[in-house]
């Protein structure tokens, strides 16, 4: 069988050697005609081997590379780079009810593929045209393994449409599962696959709900702002804490409200714009004992990034004045272009506004079930940094 082959520059090879999976179509030099989704081999300036990708027909992201070695890229490599991310959630050791990230794209060398495990629920998103075109397979595959209840694809990420590939959730195996309810450390949480955001819940921050309530005492006055369906709340509350969460989005609080139920907790669902909520809060002289900030993207690509550091100042100005001495502040950014250091330039230009000194006792990422692949930065996007008000 003819195989498509596509030469990228120098720029390119040496990109793609230093360790990145992706080629942009700047450094695309020749390409035969290829379908999309399609594998392709790349070659150098002088035809030489330089390792095998996905091809996308429209993003500027021409190449996604699967292997530098020379080595068929069919269904038995795909299974074998499955196992590799499967067995490392074995090794994380995750119980039958908990939620865990099972495979996270680049960072598992599966370029566009995540599946997140909800109990025993699936939720599937391909999100580019090579993933795309094998998802059938990737259906099949984890139903082998692990014969879920139901797969659902929650292929409604925005990113999609810049693959021409249509926005669509659906149940593609198994009944529609509704409500799933799963166990992250003392609490019975829930999501929804189908209606939920991203694919049902925040995965990414499992491990820092945990840790921001690590410093919560009995009695503590706790904020969750940006809070979705209160993960951190619902652990604050849980830790002894008298809670208040805020987000924009009312059936994720409805859901956090349920939760809280279920969990014979109480916590304070508050429906507003947190910019708003956080604003009037620091003029009325409110004052909080932790206070826990996780904002959606601000900055989506670069471009962005001037916009959302404005927007990450103010939240943290506010969160920061409206926190008590020795309270703490948990503070999160998940846009990939706000590296930890620009997010930490940012809280201290907030904390010098408000005339305060901060102490960083953690700085921290998505959990470990969202391992960062050396080489591609975009793979560990999420900061967390604990800081505590000493003056
Ligand atoms: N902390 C959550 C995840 C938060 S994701 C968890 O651990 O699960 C970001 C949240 O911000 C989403 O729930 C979204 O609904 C909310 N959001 C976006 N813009 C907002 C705004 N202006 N005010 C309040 N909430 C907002």
């Amino acid at each position: 069988m003819h195989e498509p082959t596509v030469e990228i520059s120098r720029r390119g090879v040496e990109r793609v050697r230093r360790g990145h999976l992706w080629v942009y179509r700047t450094d695309v030099r020749r390409t035969e005609d290829v379908a999309p989704g399609e594998v392709v081999r790349v070659v150098d300036g002088r035809g030489w081997f330089v390792g095998r990708a996905f091809y996308s027909q429209t993003s500027s992201i021409t190449l996604r590379m699967l292997t530098l070695e020379d080595v068929p890229v069919d269904d038995a490599f795909f299974a074998a780079r499955l196992d590799a991310a499967l067995a490392l959630r074995d090794a994380l050791g995750f119980g039958p009810d908990e939620a865990v990230r099972l495979v996270h794209a680049e960072g598992d060398l599966l370029p566009g593929l995540v599946v997140d495990r909800y109990a025993d629920v699936l939720v599937v998103q391909t999100l580019n045209q090579g993933a795309d075109a094998r998802r059938e397979r990737f259906y099949d595959l984890l139903s082998e393994r692990l014969a879920p209840r139901a797969i659902v694809e929650r292929n409604d990420a925005k990113v999609r449409g810049y693959e021409g590939l249509a926005l669509r959730k659906s149940v593609v195996r198994g009944e529609a599962p509704g409500e799933v309810s799963f166990r992250e450390g003392p609490l019975d949480l829930l999501a929804d696959p189908l209606e939920g955001q991203k694919t049902g819940g925040f995965l990414d921050q499992r491990e820092n709900r945990r840790v921001a309530a690590r410093w919560v005492r009995p009695g503590d006055r706790c904020l969750d702002a940006f809070s979705y369906t209160g993960g951190f709340a619902l652990h604050m509350a849980h830790a002894g804490g008298k809670v208040t969460a805020v987000d924009v989005s009312a059936p994720a609080l409805e859901e956090g409200r349920r939760s809280a139920t279920r969990n014979g907790l109480e916590v304070d669902f508050v429906e507003a714009n947190a910019f708003d909520w956080l604003k009037a809060a620091s003029v009325e002289g409110a004052e909080y004992d932790t206070v826990v900030l996780d904002p959606p993207a601000f900055a989506r690509s670069k471009k962005a990034l001037e916009g959302a550091i404005r927007g990450y100042k103010e939240v943290n100005l506010r969160g920061i004045q409206i926190l008590a001495r020795g309270g703490t502040l948990v503070t999160c950014s998940c846009s990939h272009a706000m590296d930890e250091g620009l997010l930490l330039d940012t809280v201290l230009s907030a904390a010098a506004d408000a005339g305060r000194r901060l102490q960083v006792l953690e700085r921290r990422g998505a959990g470990r079930d969202h391992p960062i692949l050396l080489g591609v930065p975009e793979t560990g996007y999420l900061k967390c940094i604990v800081l505590r008000r000493v003056d």
